[in-house]
């Protein structure tokens, strides 16, 4: 229910990654679908993703994200187009992506932004090459490194008597956003953490909320450059608002009315729609909201 950006619909066809002559049949296929990353951006074109055939795309490492209506699809990442200005972030490809694209998007973004990160090995030193299709690097020695994924906590943390109208959440804001701008908090897992303990120390750090029961609410894969966002809601033990001023700038209880009020007049600006935080909000609220960022 609480899926984003689910990869449901495609296969990934991780048993043939290391199937080297399904992977030339496929690559040999113009039907074969492939998009072009200069290191971890992509460039629009007319305002939408461009796929390739493998024939049209440059040289690069290849990674095989999958088939999706019988169809392979590919990336390739190249460093030998310059990444000028039309080379976007995955932040701002957001807005361009279909909700059938996205999942394959963040997939290519996400094993782009790991292997920036991870040139050499971590046990021996030496350069890594990527095998399985970009899902796994390789030393010299045979040491293998894995992606990785950094667990994260994104949380509403309500206050009140539940449905009621005194009923509020907590919304804080960075230093560095546009005036009106708020958001559900968020944090990092840290080792040897559970999931819950993260959402209660978060709180707590940055808006000094003592927070009681947590429940799990739904996750989306969020590549930026490698987490992935677990959402919850949490019940507040206390009210009383202390900013971490570092990284929350103001942080305020809103009630229904207060939040629908604020979005209508764009006095509050919420985050966009593909995004967890924005589910978290609306379905505490009980339905869709005016504007976002
Ligand atoms: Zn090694």
């Amino acid at each position: 229910m609480h899926e984003r950006l689910s990869s449901a619909r495609y296969d990934r066809a991780s048993a043939h990654r290391a199937d080297t002559e399904w992977i030339a049949e496929q690559w040999a296929d113009p039907a074969s679908r492939v998009v072009v990353l200069a290191g971890t951006r992509i460039r629009p074109v007319d305002g939408a993703i461009e796929w390739l055939s493998p024939a049209q795309a440059p040289g690069g490492a290849r990674l095989m994200l999958g088939v999706r209506d019988g169809i392979a699809h590919f990336a390739v990442v190249t460093t030998e187009l310059a990444a000028t200005d039309a080379w976007l972030p995955l932040r701002s490809l957001l807005s361009f992506l279909t909700q059938e694209e996205a999942p394959l998007i963040l997939h290519a973004v996400g094993l782009a932004e790991w292997m920036s990160a991870t040139r050499f090995c971590a046990r021996c030193g030496l350069p890594l090459d990527p095998v399985k299709e970009g899902h796994e690097l390789v030393c010299g020695h045979g040491h293998t490194t894995f992606p990785r994924t950094d667990p994260a906590v994104i949380m509403l943390i309500t206050h009140g008597e539940p449905g009621t109208a005194v009923e509020q959440c907590l919304l804080g804001r960075h230093p560095t956003w546009p005036a009106g701008r708020f958001s559900t908090l968020a944090g990092f897992c840290e080792p040897g953490e559970s999931l819950e303990d993260a959402v209660r120390r978060e709180v707590m750090e940055e808006v000094g909320i003592d927070v009681g029961d947590v429940e799990y609410f739904g996750n989306q894969p969020w590549p930026l450059p490698a987490s992935l966002m677990l959402g919850f809601t949490g019940v507040a033990a206390s009210t009383d608002i202390v900013c971490d001023e570092d990284e929350i700038e103001d942080a305020r209880w809103f009630t229904r009315e207060e939040l629908r009020a604020g979005a209508e007049t764009g006095e509050l600006i919420l985050p966009g729609g593909v995004s967890i935080s924005r589910s978290l909000i609306e379905a505490w609220y009980g339905e869709a909201l005016p504007g976002s960022w």
